[in-house]
């Protein structure tokens, strides 16, 4: 299959099928003020009111319609895309090609991350639309350009959150982007990829891609992915790609990202052997059983004080602590952020702070910043977010996540199924350690 698309001279892209026939004057002049640089002010379609408005559906708004084209949803699309050699945009009103496309919508980004910031927010779901087009073009250019030197592991990090109709295609539609298929010339890892067996279920291609991934990463690091539910048909060490990632995909990826830079379990020896029925068995060290966890599991927060009060629940539970000086209803009460100690800190960031893409570790200043940041936060409890980079990187760090507690008294941040009596363990392999249920 990645032989068809490697020989492609143009990959012919349709979007807005769904736009009414009026508005495609409208949404062809709003693409081109993008590409020109426009503010949003300049362009209506990000205006309170939007006119004309002459789609099928009274309330839409056309450049919405554009950017929900089922094209940025799909899996198959995305090696199709990457592999071939030039990509053009089949809109109703004309060819667009994909350079121009891009274009447009780096300036929408650098838009609504600077001078048109507060016109974006008058329509969020438009705003988190063209985020989300935004994202997806950035992580096919990524995948584009790194071909030759890619895992399948990488492209299913930046894809997992798209739609297949078939559940076996988060493996197989993705598998043409792996340096080491049989599509491809000079294998540079070992195992090459599991064939497509659509007569095998979902599950089994599930269990086989996972055992594969981690002899050809020689390491638990496919674990981290962290694809578990407690409904899922495969073991818990197995990646369910039938999961969408459970919070925001972009969070998602960066705590992949930042996996390289730990490595909990150095001088164990790596062992993994998958038995008859389908248990695999590592070798570690217990560190300890979970003896509690916090009830709630962070979600995004919608103002300061979501993310104050998560803090200070998370400080009391882990040190038994009563933290008065957080008084979040009464500016005067506040004494400042400085009453969480390091370790808490650096917990709260998986003490791992990216600069311009790159992950590192959290160093004392980056300490400073987070507290910083959190004081003014808890200042102004009623204002709306203001998510700052490092913030960003917090969020990175627990969202979705519990708290827990072991009986030698450690605290740690870990995946929401986390129960009393789970256990924790460095497992030779795996970069972080790991809750074992
Ligand atoms: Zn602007």
């Amino acid at each position: 299959m990645g032989s068809i698309y490697q020989g492609a001279k143009e990959v012919l892209i349709g979007v807005g099928e769904q736009l009414h026939p009026d508005d495609y004057a409208s949404v062809r002049r709003w693409l081109e003020g993008m590409l020109i640089d426009r503010h949003l002010t300049e362009l209506d379609c990000f205006l309170a009111r939007v006119l004309p408005l002459k789609s099928a559906d009274p309330s839409g708004n056309p450049f919405l319609a554009l950017v929900q084209s089922p094209w940025f949803t799909r899996t198959w699309t995305v090696q199709e895309f990457c592999l071939g050699e030039r990509a053009t945009l089949i809109c109703p009103w004309g060819d667009v090609s994909w350079d121009v496309f891009v274009k447009a919508f780096l300036n929408w980004n650098k838009h609504v991350r600077g001078c048109c910031k507060e016109v974006a927010d008058v329509q969020p779901e438009l705003r988190e639309e063209c985020h989300r087009v935004y994202c997806h073009i950035q992580s096919l250019e990524h995948t584009r350009r790194s071909l030759n030197n890619q895992h399948i592991l990488q492209a299913i990090l930046l894809f997992m959150h798209l739609d297949a109709t078939d559940l076996r295609d988060k493996v197989y539609g993705l598998r043409a982007l792996h340096r080491g298929s049989d599509d491809m010339p000079a294998p540079r890892y070992e195992v090459p990829v599991t064939s497509p067996q659509y007569r095998a279920a979902a599950a089994r291609v599930f269990i086989d891609f996972t055992w594969w991934a981690i002899r050809d990463v020689k390491g638990l690091f496919p674990l981290a992915f962290d694809m578990h539910q407690e409904d899922s048909k495969t073991p818990s060490w197995v990646m369910d790609l039938s999961m969408q990632p459970s919070i925001d995909a972009n969070y998602w990826r960066r705590r992949l990202s930042g996996v390289g830079l730990h490595n909990a379990s150095a001088g164990i020896p790596f062992v993994a052997e998958l038995d008859s029925s389908d248990c695999l068995r590592v070798n570690g060290v217990r560190v300890g059983q979970v003896e509690a966890v916090t009830d709630a599991i962070v979600s995004l927060p919608t103002c300061n004080a979501d993310i104050a009060n998560m803090l200070r629940a998370w400080y009391e539970f882990a040190t038994d602590r009563r933290v008065d000086s957080l008084l979040l209803d009464r500016v005067d009460s506040f004494v400042d952020a400085a009453v969480f100690d390091d370790w808490f800190c650096r917990i709260m960031l998986a003490n791992q702070v990216e600069d311009t893409g790159t992950f590192r570790q959290a160093d004392d200043s980056d300490l400073r910043k987070w507290r910083a940041t959190i004081a003014e936060m808890m200042k102004l409890p009623s204002d709306p977010v203001d998510f700052t980079p490092i913030i960003e990187l917090h969020m990175t760090a627990v969202l979705g996540r519990r708290m827990f507690r072991t009986n030698m008294g450690y605290t740690g941040v870990s995946p929401a199924s986390t129960r009393p009596g789970d256990e924790i363990w460095i497992l030779g392999g795996g970069a972080y350690l790991a809750c074992v249920f």
